[in-house]
């Protein structure tokens, strides 16, 4: 059986913060405001994720008022899905995500963000992946004040 699942998140961009985005750390001025390391693509994949499995939304199983995930990497959070996957011979088919940014550019990262994604997952790489464009300056994104992303997957149940 397969099932789709969809995903959106924004966070803002302030100072003082590290940016991180897809798993890894970006060069920038500013980095992602949240109660984990903020990073946005990683929470949109992963409640696609949890979408396709009928499983709820990255705020039930990883609360932002539990001190466990202050400050984690979002990269902890894929894999604590996948052991939901694997506790459910559920298998991701793909992932297709893009990230709304007007800077940094992403575009030069996608492939190492797709690494770090896919070894997370436990997934080759193949069936990850991404996409990066601008807002073309309108809104809070095209503003800079903030970074979206959106993402889909698909899952194979037993049925
Ligand atoms: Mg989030």
């Amino acid at each position: 059986m397969n099932r789709v699942g969809i995903g959106y998140d924004v966070h803002p961009l302030v100072e003082g913060r590290k940016l991180f985005l897809g798993g890894i750390e970006l060069a920038h001025n500013k980095g992602l405001e949240g109660h984990s390391d903020a990073d946005v693509l990683i929470h949109a994949i992963a409640d696609a994720i949890l979408g396709a499995l009928g499983a709820g939304d990255i705020g039930h199983h990883f609360p932002n008022t539990d001190e466990r995930w202050r400050g984690v990497s979002s990269l902890v959070f894929l894999r604590e899905i996948r052991l939901l996957l694997e506790k459910r011979r559920a298998v991701i088919e793909n992932v297709d995500a893009s990230v709304i940014a007007e800077a940094p550019k992403i575009a030069p990262h996608l492939e190492k963000m797709k690494a770090a994604l896919g070894e997370a997952l436990g997934i080759p790489t193949a069936r990850v992946n991404l996409k990066a464009t601008t807002n073309e300056k309108l809104g809070f994104a095209g503003r800079g004040e903030g970074i979206a992303a959106m993402a889909v997957a698909c899952v194979t149940l037993p049925d």
